[in-house]
């Protein structure tokens, strides 16, 4: 008799960090990675700190937590291009 939990302790595949390119705000993208490659595909998430944007392959939606603030000291928002 010994439980464990599979799929809650399945971190690290698909999961990594990433440093925001635009401010400096450290965070941790919880991605998943797709048993069939297919399946895999591109999602959207944005900086924590400044709503840059960033594209990670992905089997599901992936989770954004902020790790360090942004160390740009400035606190306006990531610029988008619209057109
Ligand atoms: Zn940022």
């Amino acid at each position: 008799m010994n439980h464990t939990a599979e799929n809650e302790t399945r971190a690290g595949l698909g999961t990594f960090e990433k440093t925001c390119g635009y401010c400096g705000a450290r965070f941790r993208v919880l991605g998943t990675v797709a048993k069939d490659p297919l399946r895999s595909q591109a999602y959207e998430y944005d900086c924590p700190a400044c709503g840059k944007r960033y594209e990670v392959q992905s089997g599901a939606e992936p989770e954004v937590r902020l790790l360090r603030g942004r160390t740009d000291g400035k606190d306006d928002q990531y610029q988008e291009t619209m057109f």
